[in-house]
């Protein structure tokens, strides 16, 4: 693989991408940019209206995706209603889906992505590689490595860890042309999304408890019904008229798993989604750009699957973790309703952490160059990923280094970065984020943790 020819059309390429929403386009572009040649399968999704938090977007630029940034629009104003209180927070980009995911799989074929348009119905395993197909058994595309990417609808892998089943009852309606803009409130039996968008579409979503959920026949009458009885909603779309009917889509916070193996991986919302409350949606399947160095490791060097593995898993668990915690939070936040069955449940998970104490040099699988390697790495109880490097110095290396030295005095970083070929300015910097942490005497420890540290890192 890595930088055979690109080969477009329906041939065989280095890796087959099914999905292209945010997290496919986005990995199909940074692996073209690595030199493998992609194909990438999709088909149009179901309509949808979404708020990209800012950094959703930042996260397309630096992806190089000018298209779904330009689509993404303006920030718009978002005001929320919680607990009370009224707040006008930092504004989120207004998206009509199917028109963000066109602009995604422009960028994607600027970046010389082979795209090909279909339903896959069966992906299977072929002589060389893997193949997706239609239902009518058409091929849609090959490649010797699988990224199944096609979000919440991705054939199921077993759940690891879920949250309360959630579900979100949505309805557009279209009125007289008002400032963009989105609001979220809560109510005691769940919590409510409402946008409007320039071209006068309003959208109105009820997020609920899944066992509350109204029969399927009986969607439409319920939202209605409900919006009706909320007066922030009923006065969102008053004067305007519904576009269609109600729609259910399931919105509970579920990881699966990465499901690493030689020749396959799943991304997105395929391996992780989270609850719509976090905000944090399509950030994360933006941010799994690092899947990137995963394939690209196996690629090259089939032995390290055990490290990709770890670190994918990890990168994976920690994300999910960090969006579920911010959930927790917003719902905790809510005491209004907190005997609500709604509120009780939300507001007690993910159950809290069991706390880290670990501390020290650690060998950890992080990415270098786009590849992924096992490296020591400084573990600390706020950092438990660990941490390579500070401006460029592996901590590793520089703690050994200080540890054959002995005599930290005020010539330490010039010593040091003669030692390991590196400015003593940068050192100096890196030692000095070694001091604030307490690893270096001085610091936030004791001199005697500095002992504790240099047996970890020579272990
Ligand atoms: C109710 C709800 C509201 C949400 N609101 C927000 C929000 O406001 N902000 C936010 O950031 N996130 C939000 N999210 C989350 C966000 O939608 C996802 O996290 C994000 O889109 C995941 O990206 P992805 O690329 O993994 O999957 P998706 O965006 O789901 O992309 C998957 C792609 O695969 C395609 N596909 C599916 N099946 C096939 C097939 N068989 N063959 C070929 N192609 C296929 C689909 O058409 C689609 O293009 C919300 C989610 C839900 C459920």
């Amino acid at each position: 693989m890595g930088h055979r020819k690109r080969q477009g059309g329906h041939g065989m390429t280095d890796v087959l991408i099914l999905g292209g929403g945010p997290a496919g386009a986005v990995l199909a572009r940074r692996l073209t940019g690595l030199g493998h040649g992609v194909t990438l399968v999709t088909c149009a999704r179901r309509p949808a209206v979404e708020g990209l938090s800012l950094r959703a977007v930042e996260g397309l630029r630096r992806a190089g995706c000018l298209e779904a940034v330009a689509a993404a629009g303006m920030p718009a104003a978002r005001r929320v209603d919680w607990n009370g209180l009224h707040t006008a927070l930092n504004g989120e980009h207004l998206v009509d889906r199917s028109r963000l995911d066109a602009a995604l799989l422009r960028d994607a074929s600027a970046g010389a992505v082979a795209l090909s348009h279909g339903t896959a119905a069966a992906v299977r395993r072929g002589k060389d590689g893997w193949l997706a197909v239609d239902a009518a058994g058409t091929m849609l595309g090959s490649g010797r490595f699988l990224v199944e990417a096609r979000g919440r609808r991705a054939p199921n892998a077993p759940a690891q860890e879920s949250g309360p089943r959630t579900l979100a009852v949505g309805r557009v309606y279209l009125g007289p042309a008002v400032e963009t803009g989105s609001a979220a409130f809560s109510f005691a039996d769940g919590w409510a999304w409402l946008a409007a968008l320039p071209d006068g579409r309003r959208a109105v979503q009820l997020v609920i408890d899944g066992a509350e959920s109204p029969a399927r026949a009986d969607l439409t009458a319920w939202h209605a019904a409900t919006v009706a009885s909320l007066p922030q909603a009923a006065g969102w779309i008053a004067g305007c008229a519904p576009l269609g009917e109600a729609e259910v889509r399931d919105a509970t916070a579920i990881r699966r798993s990465p499901g690493v193996e030689a020749d396959r991986l799943r991304i997105g919302d395929a391996a992780f989604a989270v609850d719509p409350l976090s905000g944090h949606g399509a950030y994360a399947a933006v941010a799994w750009a690092f899947a990137a160095a995963a394939v690209n490791t196996l690629a090259a060097d089939p032995a390290a699957l055990p490290a990709v593995e770890r670190f994918v898993e990890d990168r994976c668990a920690g994300l999910f973790a960090h969006a579920a915690d911010a959930g927790k939070q917003f719902y905790r936040a809510e005491e209004r309703w907190s005997g609500r069955p709604f509120w009780q449940r939300r507001a007690a998970w993910p159950p809290a952490p069991l706390p880290t104490a670990d501390r020290g040099i650690r060998r950890r699988a992080v990415v270098v160059n786009d590849r992924i390697e096992e490296r020591p790495v400084l573990v600390t109880p706020a950092l438990p990923r660990g941490v390579l490097a500070i401006d460029g110095v592996e901590l590793g290396p520089l703690l050994d280094s200080v540890a054959s030295d002995r005599c930290l005095d005020g010539d330490l970083a010039r010593r040091c970065g003669r030692q390991l070929g590196q400015a003593p300015g940068r050192v100096a910097v890196a030692l000095a984020w070694l001091a604030n942490n307490g690893f270096l005497p001085g610091g936030a420890k004791p001199p005697s943790a500095l002992t504790t540290t240099m047996k970890n890192a020579n272990s």
